[in-house]
């Protein structure tokens, strides 16, 4: 029964989704069956009597069409995978949506920035982003963000939080001061073309021996650390308070006595639980003792995992961090089962979470491969004209004329928009 629930649970198919929100609104809950729910976010099975009409119910999230309540939460994993790339799992990345319109991003792995693009939100709404850690996995796609987002329309810095390390060089600070140092190439180049304020990055920098320490407070938002075990120093964890809600994003971390204490109480807990030892050996190659220590030292096991949330007793527990497949999830999905029973999700790409008093909900989203940029609000700012493109002759030299053939469209477009011979002449 456990593994059928499961295999509801997973939701990779429409039927299977469905079921993981009936299934979740089963088992899940505080306060057991509310009523009070968001209507689109309950199980599907409302009928559908009319030849014209629309399933009442939705089991499955189509971004970008339903508004939050105001006291809701909506959470999506836009990356749950591993630091070895593959398509049908981005690295680590949480999206908190919250009912005010608050968005805050917790990691933004390798490739998760292609799912985050895919909820078809505008980029100027996905500004603030918090770092567990500063593994490629945890924030390959920052720089993806940085740019593309910059492009695509954002009129003002991103916003980073991240951890200090032991050493000035270990720190948030000085990894984000470096990789705008490495892509300058990329910095100058659009900045003489578009605005150069989105272009750079407010870096906030903590203590990552803050214990609950607040690091963000701010319109009825409080976001908390605590450290992590990973690897060395300087991962944390973080909790996100809000409107009576608790959310934990464990980030990666061995077992450790911050996590069991700090994020006792929450609304939805996120924390790693590592693929086994056994598929680490031999579907991943790695040595045995590597593969052991993964588990006990700086990640940690399906059966550890358990343990904690049996400790936490969180209203829902996500898992993530392994490569959900057929031949790999029913070993984490058993050994957390051996230490909890609560409400668990295996957590894939692009399942959706929504939080309320009474019920959280569990589903995939359904969502575009192809989405385009979603413009937002605010024209961007002009380019900054005091600023040149840095051609030298010899490459000027190379340009070949097709003005005869431009001039087909230019003059019609021109007298559209209302450009001058000024306009194109800026940023060349
Ligand atoms: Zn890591
Ligand atoms: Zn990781």
């Amino acid at each position: 029964m456990k593994r059928k629930l499961f295999i509801f649970g997973i939701g990779l198919v429409a039927v299977a989704a469905m079921a993981a929100v009936y299934t979740a609104g089963l088992f899940n809950g505080r306060s057991g069956q509310g009523t009070a729910l968001v209507k689109e976010a309950e199980a599907a099975g409302g009928k559908v009597t009319d030849p014209k009409g629309t399933a009442p119910e939705r089991y499955v999230y189509y971004p970008g069409t339903e508004p939050l309540r105001k006291d809701e939460i909506r959470l999506i994993a836009a990356g749950t995978g591993m630091p070895t790339a593959r398509r049908s799992q981005a690295a680590t990345c949480f999206l908190v949506e919250l009912g005010d319109g608050q968005k805050f991003l917790f990691d933004i792995g390798s490739g998760s920035h292609a799912n985050l693009q895919a909820l078809m939100i505008p980029s100027n709404f996905l500004t603030k982003i918090f770092l567990t850690h500063l593994h490629t996995d945890h924030w390959g796609d920052l720089v993806s963000l940085w740019a593309g987002g910059w492009t695509a329309g954002r009129t003002v810095p991103l916003e980073v939080w991240g951890p200090s390390g032991a050493r000035e060089d270990m720190g948030t600070k000085y990894a984000v001061e470096k990789l705008l140092q490495a892509y300058n190439w990329d910095y100058m180049t659009r900045a003489v073309t578009i605005n150069p304020v989105p272009g750079s990055i407010n870096v906030h920098e903590f203590d990552y021996k803050g214990i609950n320490k607040v690091i963000y407070q701010a319109d009825g938002v409080t976001i908390r650390t605590w450290p992590a075990i990973h690897t060395g120093d300087g991962p944390v964890s973080f909790s996100l308070e809000w409107n009576g809600f608790k959310v934990v994003i464990g980030g990666d971390t061995a077992p450790n006595k911050w996590f069991t204490k700090y994020a006792k109480d929450a609304d939805l807990a996120i924390h790693e639980a590592w693929l086994t030892s056994k598929t680490m050996v031999n579907k991943y190659g790695q040595p045995p003792q590597l593969a052991a220590r993964i588990n006990l030292t700086f990640h940690t096991s399906a059966q550890a995992f358990g343990k904690i949330m049996s400790i936490i007793k969180p209203r829902h527990a996500v898992s993530y961090h392994f490569f959900n497949d057929e031949d790999t999830r029913y070993e984490v999905y058993d050994g957390i089962r051996e230490t909890y029973d609560g409400p668990l999700s295996m957590a894939d790409d692009m399942m959706v979470w929504n939080i309320t008093k009474d019920k959280i909900t569990e589903r995939m989203a359904v969502s575009p491969d192809d989405a385009w940029d979603v413009p937002g609000p605010g024209k961007p700012l002009p380019p900054d004209r005091t600023r040149k493109s840095e051609y030298t002759q010899f490459i000027l030299d190379g340009r070949f004329d097709t003005s005869d053939v431009d001039a087909l469209w230019l003059k019609k477009f021109m007298k559209k928009h209302g450009l001058t011979e000024e306009d194109l002449k800026t940023g060349q």
